[in-house]
Formats: C-alpha cells, sequence, structure tokens
C-alpha cells in the first residue's frame, strides 16, 4: 500500500524543524511522499499577518528541490475555517481507500487535539503519528479523551501503518530541531539574523517582500 504523510500548518514561516521533521519521518517510515499542506485560515490562531498565499509560496520555494516533498493547496482554494477533517474527506475522496495516510503532528498540536472539529472521526481518514518538539511541556497532562485515543489505537509498529489505510496511533522518535515560527517572526522584528533558520530562497523571499517587518 502507498503511505502518504500529511503535514498540516500555518507555515508563519515554515523553517527547518518542519522540513527536518518531514525528512526524517519519510526515511523512518518509509513515507512515498510528504503533502504540505498549508492552513489558509487556522481555526485557533488570530490571523496571521502575511497572507495564506505568500505563505503556501514560502513552503513551494522551501521543498521544491525535494521530489519526496508535494505542496497541497486545498485548504487555500475552500473558505471558512480550515478544518483538517474536511482536508482528510477531500484527500480520501481524491486518493481513494487504498493509500495509507500519516497525519504527522507535534506534540504541542496533539495536547490540544481534542479542540479540533469532528476530532473523533479524523482516525477513520487518517494515521496519527505524533512527534516530540523541543520544550515542550513533557508533564502537560493529556486530556483523558485523548489519553484514551492513544491507548486504544496505538501502536509501536511501523509495518503497522501500512496494513490499513488509517486508524493507528504511532510515536515516532526523531531529533526534532528546536525551531519555531514564533522564535522566527520575533527575530524579525529585531535586529536578529534568521540565518541557517530558514532556508536561503526562504530568507530571500521574506527579505524580497519585507514580509514580518
Ligand atoms: P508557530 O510558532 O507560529 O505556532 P510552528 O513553528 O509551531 O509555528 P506550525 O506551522 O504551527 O509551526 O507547525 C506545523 C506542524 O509542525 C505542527 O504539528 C508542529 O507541531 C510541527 N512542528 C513545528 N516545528 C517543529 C519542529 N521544530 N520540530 C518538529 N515539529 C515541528
Ligand atoms: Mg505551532
Amino acid at each position: 500500500m502507498r503511505i502518504i504523510g500529511l503535514l498540516g500548518g500555518t507555515f508563519n514561516p515554515i523553517h527547518l524543524g518542519h522540513l527536518r521533521m518531514a525528512q526524517a519521518l519519510a526515511d523512518a517510515l518509509q513515507l512515498d511522499e510528504v503533502r504540505f499542506i498549508p492552513s489558509a485560515t487556522p481555526p485557533h490562531k488570530v490571523a496571521p499577518e502575511v497572507s495564506a498565499i505568500q505563505r503556501a509560496e514560502m513552503v513551494r520555494i522551501a521543498i521544491s528541490d525535494n521530489p519526496l516533498f508535494k505542496l497541497d493547496m486545498r485548504e487555500l482554494e475552500r473558505t471558512g475555517a480550515s478544518y483538517t477533517i474536511d482536508t482528510l474527506i477531500s484527500l480520501r475522496k481524491e486518493l481513494g481507500a487504498s493509500v495509507a495516510l500519516c497525519l504527522i503532528m507535534g506534540s504541542d498540536a496533539f495536547i490540544q487535539l481534542n479542540t479540533w472539529a469532528r476530532w473523533q472521526e479524523l482516525l477513520n481518514y487518517c494515521h496519527i503519528i505524533l512527534v516530540q518538539r523541543p520544550n515542550t511541556i513533557k508533564q502537560s497532562k493529556l486530556a483523558d479523551e485523548l489519553a484514551a485515543l492513544l491507548e486504544q489505537n496505538y501502536t509501536e509498529s511501523i509495518a503497522d501503518l501500512s496494513q490499513k489505510p488509517a486508524g493507528y496511533v504511532h510515536m515516532q522518535a526523531i531529533s526534532a530541531l528546536d525551531i519555531s515560527s514564533t522564535v522566527i517572526r520575533a527575530n524579525l522584528k529585531t535586529t536578529h539574523s534568521i540565518r541557517y533558520l530558514v532556508t536561503n530562497d526562504v530568507l530571500n523571499y521574506i527579505n524580497l517582500n519585507s514580509l514580518y517587518g
């Protein structure tokens, strides 16, 4: 079965932490493809100061040299809040039932999963792959319903993920880089450089378009 990773995010801007994480998962899980899916209107964030089109453009630039990485624009083609469940339903329609979909999320995203629209339905459409992000508060207690979701659907086995198209939760150890878009935006408001946190082409795009000033 083909196995595709899905990495949703605001990508405001995309940074080396995202790219390294996607590559590490592609290697560990033997993914055939990783789709980067920029959120047009993130339901849980204040509206980003940089447009969805520009955030997506930075993703396109950042991944263009990697044949495994694809940009998926479907959330920009819808109106209203960008709900992951709608994206998954749309992907399933397009790709059919015989491909395994792995929704990738950092631990910071997972601890809030029970606030997502129709979150209980997500595993009907995909597996969930968790990666530990540096400096997320480890002790932060998982809500009971998320602990139950983990316990009932957890697999340690990577082979399981390509045995069925959806339904497992898997935690994958990677050496995640301690980079966040929040810190990058903060650096850009000062005179601090963001070199080596984003790709050179993304850095040039930000400068050329005077983003995050
Ligand atoms: P912000 O600080 O604006 O929230 P971010 O750096 O967290 O930005 P997002 O676009 O919110 O980036 O992240 C998209 C996805 O990538 C989330 O699931 C997040 O947990 C994950 N992620 C972001 N940065 C890293 C990183 N350095 N290592 C591993 N996962 C990451
Ligand atoms: Mg984030």
